[in-house]
């Protein structure tokens, strides 16, 4: 069965005053052993949301490495750097490709050097606008997913591989997509996911959680987990909120117990 994940995308928010008391706020009121919870926050805030989140079961998460392990790279930071600090970590971000040029070849190295450094890797994807309106969008999403899988082959499963759907439209925008975007996209990754050689049959690749992101708030999370095929949500603007995650992760429990029951 695919885990239920809820993943928190701080992005450039917080100091390294402030994230620990939230990080530890948000954990005491999202306590639920049945939903797989992660808090990425910006790079200097990583130790001491770690600290605050030691013996809470929340994992931390890195929002990006660089794709080199070392080198002349000022600013930058690599996986192994991330050692102790994070397990996980969120590469191809839309905001990264958008504001950082980063195209689906650099994602694929950056995936390597996550799973090198055992850092699980959430993959992201989607849609620009343009793409959606000109009925395009599931040919740039498996155009995305094969050009940051290409070459890659079980590894990524075993490194507990999860692909985040997001379209870009939908990102700090206020405007979701519909559940069925999500489901349908949702199909789509699962498909391509067991034609790549990620060393497994047509069925194992499922094993993939695919998450949906994009505006998603305590209110609007319930329909999309009515989609079987969605398996949690990477959480921008609402993460830093713990009454909106205390919404969403008892959302997602709700859930993660009903496939469990119906799973038998
Ligand atoms: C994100 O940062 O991945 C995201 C989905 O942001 P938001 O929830 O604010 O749209």
């Amino acid at each position: 069965m695919r885990p239920i994940v809820i993943a928190a995308n701080w992005k450039m928010h917080t100091t390294p005053a402030d994230a620990g008391p939230l990080a530890a706020q948000i954990a005491s009121r999202t306590n639920d052993p049945d939903v797989v919870r992660v808090i990425c926050p910006p790079y200097v805030c990583l130790a001491t949301v770690r600290d605050a989140l030691a013996g809470t079961g929340v994992a931390v998460g890195a929002q990006n490495v660089h794709q080199d392990l070392a080198g002349a790279y000022t600013g930058e930071i690599s996986a192994p750097m991330l050692a102790g600090l994070a397990t996980w970590v969120i590469l191809g971000h839309s905001e990264r490709r958008r504001d950082f040029g980063e195209t689906d070849e650099l994602v694929n190295r950056k995936l390597t050097r996550a799973i090198e450094a055992h850092l699980r890797p959430i993959l992201c994807v989607g849609e620009q606008l343009a793409d959606r309106e000109a009925g395009r969008e599931a040919e740039a999403v498996e155009r995305q997913l094969r050009g940051c899988l290409k070459g890659h082959d079980g590894g990524l499963l075993e490194a507990g591989l999860v692909i985040a759907y997001e379209p870009v439209w939908a990102i700090g925008t206020g405007r979701s997509a519909t559940p069925a975007n999500a489901a349908s996209m949702s199909e789509l990754i699962g498909r391509v996911l067991d034609e790549t050689p990620l060393g497994v049959g047509r069925g194992t690749a499922h094993s993939v959680p695919v998450l949906y992101g994009g505006s998603v708030t305590s209110s609007n999370f319930g329909e999309f987990m009515t989609e079987p095929g969605v398996d949690g949500a990477l959480v921008g603007g609402a993460s830093l909120k713990p009454d909106e995650m205390a919404g969403i992760v008892a959302r997602a429990g709700v859930t993660a117990r009903a496939r469990r029951d119906a799973a038998g």
